[in-house]
């Protein structure tokens, strides 16, 4: 086996922090990612608009190696410094925008009641007043943002720049989109945040019984249950299995003969699916959707791989 790359010198967190306190290196991380690509010495100093080269020539060093590179042609941001310019204009950092519960022209594909959401808190919510939705608040650990008895769906986060100039149907297309991506290198072992390699951990509920909405030993409308843990940093899915199944090759392909583009129209098809245990301990479950009357049954195993499928009519 080949030998991947070898690891350089650390900086923890807390260095990180020391470094990026400084009004100056800022600066330059902003100049240089505005810039997009090699500065000259002299011509990020006047960017910045530092005179004095001995003062500007320190702070250089300090981000040097870690989120500066540099070469005989000049400077250009690291990854780690394209991510803090990213946080910072993305707005993660300095806007706060919200959205309160408002209905969209958009029905649940559990009980075909229109369906509204809100935003606040980097994340739009998705609820119905028709259902019991997907999964009881509280249950998902996150507190409630909102004081409604309506049914939650779910949610999916959104930067605050995404919640500029888009109205709540847009929200919930470009929140939706990113969530779906996202899944996908989730679902196929990379991290979306930072490129490191996830775990996964699948859950059943044993005692599941959700016929007429929550189960009231889960708390959820489905038994089966993925988390996706990044090892390197905090990213997280926590959700139902058709969160990986999304990855899958051959439901795509259904997906998309019936005229939904599986990975950008995910909204459209993937919130609602009936759940067939065969067994908990090993895990194998077969999940049925429907689209314009035709079905598939995917049956997977206790990792969720796909191990058969079923298309009604073939
Ligand atoms: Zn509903
Ligand atoms: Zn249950
Ligand atoms: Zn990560």
């Amino acid at each position: 086996m080949t030998s991947g790359p070898t690891e350089g010198p650390d900086l923890s967190p807390e260095e990180a922090f020391v470094v990026l306190g400084n009004e100056t290196r800022l600066k330059i991380l902003q100049v240089l990612g505005d810039h997009g690509g090699v500065m000259s010495f002299t011509a990020l100093r006047n960017a910045v608009g530092i005179r004095q080269g001995g003062q500007f020539n320190y702070h250089l060093d300090k981000l040097v190696g870690h989120f500066v590179a540099k070469t005989e042609a000049g400077y250009s941001l690291r990854i780690p410094g394209q991510r803090i310019v990213e946080a910072v204009l993305s707005g993660t950092v300095t806007m706060d925008p919200k959205l309160d519960l408002t209905e969209l022209e958009f029905t649940c594909r559990i009980c075909g009641h229109p369906i509204s959401v809100s935003y606040q808190l980097e994340r739009l919510e998705l609820y119905c007043s028709g259902c019991a939705g997907q999964y009881k608040r509280e249950e998902k650990g996150r507190e409630s943002v909102l004081d409604t008895s309506d049914g939650w769906l779910g949610g999916y986060q959104l930067s605050p720049a995404g919640a500029v100039d888009r109205n709540p149907i847009e929200l919930l297309y470009a929140s939706s989109l990113r969530s779906h991506l996202a899944n996908v290198a989730r679902s196929n072992g990379l991290c979306p945040a930072c490129d490191g390699r996830v775990e996964r951990v699948v859950t059943v509920c044993e005692d599941h019984s959700a016929q007429d909405g929550l189960c009231d030993v889960c708390q959820r409308r489905h038994a089966v249950q993925v988390t996706i843990s990044c090892t390197q940093c905090p990213d997280e899915l926590d959700g139902m299995a058709v969160n990986v199944l999304v990855a899958d090759l051959g439901l795509r392909r259904f997906v998309a003969d019936q005229g939904i583009d599986p990975l950008t129209e995910g909204f459209r098809w993937g919130w609602d699916y009936e759940e067939q245990i065969h067994s908990t301990d090993p895990l194998e479950a077969s999940f049925i959707f429907e689209i314009n009357g035709e079905t598939i049954a995917v049956t997977v195993n206790e990792s969720l791989d796909v191990v058969d499928m079923e298309v009604d009519p073939p």
